[in-house]
């Protein structure tokens, strides 16, 4: 594997684990043969995938496995859950203006104009305003509320055990996207949630491949139709390879494991941050709950694109987190609900850590981003 210690972009993808890969190698080795196949050697695949099945289903307590469906990863996961919502329940869409754009674009596109309302954030906080969600189950039709478990950009930890108990209590249901969750803290009572999705590649486990928690008795989701295969839910031959590395990895982030990275590394981050404040960098959603990973902030001058590339230019990778940085595209929407204006979100940048990131290369980030500001300020 190539050297990472100056790897900060882990909230958009994850080199795959050594146990992920042994599984991958193992599935292309005795079990590449077709699931769905009818013959002994297929039977032991279609096995070692129900397998995989159980497996989910056990880290994430559910107690029924055919729940856990595997598809390409979590875009096409929430695009399904997204329009079999539309499609089978009255009334509208209630979803975070934070949300992920594979979350987002399909609300849009399948609820549209007045079934779509978004639900807004405190700017300090990044956390959704559970007021607006009560008010709106109160007084008018809702099929379904939409928030994230934790948001890409800027970490920020979303309240979903509070959100899935009270569209319960008015038995709505209740999907998170839990992409930037799953993997990265204990998965505790994540199956309180109705629907809900996991993307591999985010944790460690490879890419292409992911999963969708959907209801008991759901018998009409179809998320791709042409074929029989995740109990008719979702068709396509599946891919045991990718499947069996996601699985290996995801066992492999055990709860104890994940509070104590949780511990230490939001210490590191933490102790960065404190730089970058004395620098004149302004956090984002700091005075929220957030990952231990990831930190943003609006840079003190320059457009964020220009430290990127002198931060590249000495091994380090961050991102600007925004479709705006490149100075083209649209504002982004998540800058835009925690209240920065065009200009400042030109000067975005999001840090984000690994489980193995050390003290040593966050104080060696820090350094560098000293470095560039000097640099720059000339
Ligand atoms: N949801 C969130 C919050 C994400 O951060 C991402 C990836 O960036 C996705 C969904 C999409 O996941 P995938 O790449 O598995 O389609």
């Amino acid at each position: 594997m190539s050297d990472l210690s100056g790897y900060f972009d882990y909230n958009a993808t994850t080199p795959m684990s050594v146990v992920a890969r042994e599984a991958w190698h193992e599935a292309c080795d005795r079990f590449w043969h077709n699931p769905s196949s009818l013959y002994r050697e297929a039977g032991m695949a279609k096995q070692e995938l129900e397998r995989c099945r159980e497996e989910v289903a056990d880290h994430l307590k559910i107690d029924e496995p055919e729940r856990v469906i595997f598809t390409s990863g979590a875009t096409e996961a929430n695009n399904a859950i997204i329009r079999y919502l539309a499609e089978t329940r009255e009334g509208k869409l209630l979803v975070s203006a934070i949300e992920h754009p594979c979350v987002e674009a399909p609300s849009q596109s399948w609820f549209g104009g007045d079934r779509c309302h978004e639900v807004s954030v405190s700017s300090e906080t990044g956390v959704i305003d559970l007021g607006e969600i009560k008010a709106q189950l109160e007084k008018s039709t809702v099929a379904a509320v939409s928030v994230m478990a934790a948001n890409n950009e800027t970490g920020t930890l979303q309240p979903w055990q509070e959100l899935s108990e009270l569209c319960r209590a008015y038995s709505v249901p209740f999907h998170s996207d839990a992409a930037q969750w799953i993997g990265k803290l204990p998965s505790g009572e994540l199956e309180s949630c109705d629907f809900l999705t996991g993307s591999s590649h985010k944790f460690s486990g490879g890419k292409g491949v992911g999963f969708m928690v959907i209801p008991e008795g759901s018998d009409d989701f179809n998320g791709l139709i042409g074929g029989p295969q995740e109990g008719g839910h979702r068709a396509g031959t599946e891919n045991l390879p990718a499947v069996m590395a996601m699985v290996a990895a995801l066992l492999d982030r055990s709860d104890s494991h994940l509070n104590e990275v949780a511990t230490s590394s939001a210490a590191s981050r933490d102790s960065f941050e404190s730089k970058m404040i004395t620098m004149g960098m302004m956090l984002i959603g700091a005075c929220g709950p957030r990952l231990w990973n990831t930190s943003m902030f609006v840079l003190p001058h320059t457009r964020n694109l220009k430290w990127l590339t002198r931060l590249s230019q000495r091994g380090f990778s961050v991102s600007t987190g925004s479709a705006c940085s490149a100075g083209r595209g649209n504002p982004s929407r998540v800058m835009s609900a925690m209240g920065l204006d065009y200009e400042e979100m030109g000067r975005v940048m999001r840090i984000s850590a690994g489980w193995d990131t050390s003290s040593e290369e966050w104080d060696a980030l820090a350094a560098a981003i000293e470095e560039v500001a000097a640099d720059l300020a000339q």
